[in-house]
């Protein structure tokens, strides 16, 4: 099922989020990657992804990463198993566009401060979670 039309201003409010996934998309397509654009994210995979990502997460080694309106992931797989999950961090991207990194890290440090898990406890996590398992 196809996804509603994106606003052009949530491109616009996501984009400094989305420029660094774009060339890390191109970096992907480079080292012999795939990237596409589905439902109006940009989806890439392999190449350097495979490597990369996994080393990228603290204390989880992420298969799949949304930056912006860009998804990365390891491999085709890894983005087909969390396409929901990652498509729920498309959209907090668009309502937080550039301070989403920082809400992000407040919310891991509030699941920190509260003695529970940064990654699995962190608001924005239980959402994505919450819709991909709905
Ligand atoms: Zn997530």
């Amino acid at each position: 099922m196809a996804e509603p039309a994106r606003h052009p201003l949530a491109y616009a409010w996501a984009s400094p989020l989305t420029l660094p996934g774009l060339v890390l998309a191109g970096a992907a397509r480079a080292t012999g990657g795939a990237v596409v654009v589905r439902d109006g994210v940009v989806e890439a995979h392999g190449g350097l992804l495979a490597p990369l990502l996994p080393r990228l997460g603290v204390g989880v080694r992420p298969i799949a990463m949304a930056v912006g309106h860009v998804v990365l992931a390891v491999d085709q797989g890894a983005l087909d198993c969390t396409r929901r999950h990652e498509r729920v961090h498309v959209e907090q991207a668009e309502r937080w566009g550039p301070l989403f990194p920082l809400a992000y890290a407040g919310a891991s440090l509030a699941a920190l401060l509260r003695g529970q898990d940064p990654y699995h406890d962190n608001a924005f996590e239980r959402e994505a979670c919450a819709a991909s398992e709905g």
